[in-house]
This record gives C-alpha cells, sequence and structure tokens, in this order.
C-alpha cells in the first residue's frame, strides 16, 4: 500500500523543508510546492489525506486556494491545515467559511504541527458551515444537537440557546480553536449588542454547568490570547 499522501504548500523554502522532512518521518508520502496555482493544479489532478497550507503565498493566496479545493472534488474532504503569520490572521482563517479545519501561526514547534496532522487525519472531517446530526459524546457529556439536549452522567443539564450552541460548536471540532470573535459570530449573529466579553461570561456559565471542576477546567480550555477549544485530550 501506497503511504498516505500529504501535500505541502509552502512559499519559505526553509519551513517548506522542515514540514516536508518531518511529515516524511511521520511514514507520509510529502508532494510540495511553493505557489498557490500550482498547489491548486496538484490538488486538482492528485488526492492527499492531508493538505498543509500557508496563508501567504505567490500568485494565488491561501484563502482562494483553499476554498478552489473544497469545491473541487478530489480533495474536498481532505483536511486542510492552515499556516499562518500573525495570529491576527487566524479569525480570516477560521471565520470565513474558508474551509480550512485547523491552523498554526508561526513560528511553530514541528511537535505541535506533527500532532495537528495526526489529529486531523485520524478524526472525520466536520465542516465548520455544515450542521451537526449526530450526537456528540466526551466521557459522561453528552450533546445531542436533534433534542438539543445535555446531560452528564446520564443526567439532564439546563443551557440556555446561547450556551448550548456555543457547547455544540466547540465540542463538535475538539481541538479546534475559535476566537471571541469567531463565536460571536457563529452563534449571535445578527446581534450587533454583544462583545468579546459576553462571550467570557458566557463560557464561565457554561463551564459552572457542565465542568467538573470549573476552577480548573477540562472540557471548554481557555487558549490564552485567542479564544476557547474543546478538549481533544
Ligand atoms: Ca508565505
Amino acid at each position: 500500500m501506497d503511504a498516505p499522501a500529504a501535500l505541502v504548500v509552502e512559499d519559505e523554502p526553509h519551513i517548506r523543508e522542515l514540514v516536508t522532512l518531518h511529515l516524511s518521518l511521520e511514514g507520509l508520502g510529502v508532494t510540495q510546492c511553493a505557489d498557490g496555482e500550482e498547489a491548486l493544479r496538484l490538488a486538482t489532478t492528485e488526492t492527499y489525506q492531508v493538505i498543509v497550507l500557508d496563508l501567504m503565498l505567490p500568485k494565488l493566496d491561501g484563502l482562494t486556494v483553499c476554498r478552489a479545493i473544497r469545491r473541487s472534488s478530489r480533495n474536498s474532504d481532505t483536511p486542510i491545515l492552515m499556516l499562518t503569520a500573525r495570529r491576527e490572521e487566524t479569525d480570516k482563517v477560521l471565520g470565513l467559511e474558508s474551509g480550512a479545519d485547523d491552523y498554526l501561526t508561526k513560528p511553530f514547534g514541528v511537535r505541535e504541527l506533527v500532532a495537528r496532522v495526526r489529529a486531523l487525519m485520524r478524526r472525520p472531517r466536520q465542516r465548520l458551515a455544515e450542521g451537526v446530526d449526530g450526537v456528540i459524546e466526551v466521557g459522561d457529556l453528552r450533546v445531542d444537537p436533534a433534542k438539543r439536549q445535555v446531560t452528564i452522567a446520564g443526567r439532564a443539564t439546563e443551557l440556555t440557546p446561547h450556551e448550548f450552541e456555543v457547547l455544540l460548536l466547540l465540542a463538535s471540532r475538539p481541538g479546534v480553536v475559535f476566537s471571541r470573535q469567531m463565536l460571536l459570530n457563529k452563534v449571535w449573529r445578527e446581534d450587533t449588542h454583544v462583545t468579546d466579553r459576553s462571550v467570557d461570561t458566557l463560557i464561565k456559565r457554561l463551564r459552572q454547568k457542565i465542568e467538573p471542576d470549573n476552577e480548573s477546567p477540562s472540557r471548554i480550555l481557555t487558549v490564552w490570547g485567542t479564544g476557547y477549544k474543546f478538549t481533544d485530550a
């Protein structure tokens, strides 16, 4: 059987070589390229198990490439890890329905990169834009989107509609970091009166309801300077 294939798209040679080396060491057959046009050409002719895609690229930027890949048939379901140079870009990466599954901000450690790639390849892809149908179970926490019901160890927990939406969004993509702005856009949508503070307040209330110990949360984790993620441990 052929090795699982990875596409690495990065115009900075050192980073490209580094990523390629470490994914190869993980047993992946890596194809590398340095610009967006070439990336798109490769993605329409070959099928990959994972794509690592830099945001700022010559010819076509990473977001454009990402959206095009999602529309193309061959890799429309391939997990995509975006590399960004600045933390401020992450809202753009995840917030605009680009189709990226996760991102890493440069500079990143190779261990972190490998862990993210492994996690992406392991879990079934679930696009952010799509609704969540299945029941999510993490430990004794159970989230049922159809019944809009949350139980902990079999006991129903009452959540407000916004609390439920935030929990569902986070729990449907374990390990993926959601910025406050992104949670605002997703959960509060057109309501312009809410602020980043509203998100923090809601998370606090949510933790009181679902965390075994809300002083040291084990389910909804804070990612300093960015936002929140659901545990993928
Ligand atoms: Ca770049």
